[in-house]
Parts: structure tokens; C-alpha cells; sequence
């Protein structure tokens, strides 16, 4: 069991189960959204995730032809979590607004063409230029 919340309480939530994937995320988009080099995702199954609290939402059309939809908390902004019409039965958890986050072991590091010098991460892990051409075992 995973438990999260946003920086200001009013959003909390539980994700059961061990992630899919934990992956870091160098994108355009995930530098836009979080502020920093990088986002850090664990993807959970969405009938395994239970929420709390007012979110906000916003949707954009990727390069890849799918739609993306990012949900905060209204009061403060905190990232929780994402979706995306290309794989509708996961959330990406915003890996910092887990309760602990150091619970978590990334496995892979995407869209690496984006990052910066300053960034440095974990060359012993995947690492991908791009998206690569994935999907998750659902085992459902
Ligand atoms: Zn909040
Ligand atoms: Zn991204």
C-alpha cells in the first residue's frame, strides 16, 4: 500500500499493489509541469487507486497523437497524478507527494534527448532517447 498526499493536506490518496513501472520522465511537458529537470511517475492500475480532495485538471494533445490530462490539487498545485487515452487503465503517481517516496526504485529514464547537463541521473538504469515502444502486462 502507497499513500500520498499534496503539499497542503487537502489531497490525499492510497494506490494498492507494487507499481507497474516507475519511470523519470525528461519531456518538454513534464519540465513545464513540475518546474524541474525531470518528473518521476509510478504507474499504478486505476481500480487500485483511491482519492480524496479537490483536483484540478489539464489536458493537451502529445506529439505522439495521445491525449495527456494532468490533475492537481485546486488550493495548492501539488502534481498527484496523470493519465493518458493511450493506456486508460493506469495513473502516474507523482512520485514526490508519496508519503515515501524512497520506497520507490526507478527502473527506467525516458525522453533523455531533453535533459539538461544539470540533471544528472542513473546511468545504470534503461535510458531512452525518446518513448520507447512499451506497454504494460496488465496482470488483471
Ligand atoms: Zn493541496
Ligand atoms: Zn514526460
Amino acid at each position: 500500500m502507497f499513500k500520498g498526499s499534496c503539499r497542503c493536506g487537502r489531497v490525499k490518496y492510497e494506490a494498492s499493489g507494487e507499481p507497474i513501472v516507475v519511470a523519470h520522465c525528461h519531456c518538454i511537458d513534464c519540465q513545464k509541469r513540475s518546474g524541474a529537470g525531470h518528473t518521476t511517475g509510478a504507474m499504478f492500475l486505476e481500480k487500485n487507486f483511491i482519492l480524496q480532495g479537490a483536483l484540478s485538471k489539464f489536458s493537451a494533445l502529445s506529439e505522439e497523437g495521445k491525449t495527456t490530462t494532468h490533475y492537481f490539487c485546486t488550493e495548492c498545485g501539488s502534481p498527484i497524478y496523470g493519465k493518458n487515452t493511450k493506456m486508460p487503465k493506469v495513473v502516474t503517481l507523482s512520485a514526490g507527494t508519496l508519503e515515501e517516496p524512497n520506497k520507490l526504485n526507478p527502473e527506467v529514464t525516458i525522453f533523455s534527448k531533453n535533459k539538461n547537463h544539470w540533471d544528472r541521473m542513473d546511468n545504470s538504469i534503461e535510458t531512452y532517447d525518446d518513448m520507447p515502444d512499451w506497454k504494460p502486462k496488465l496482470g488483471e
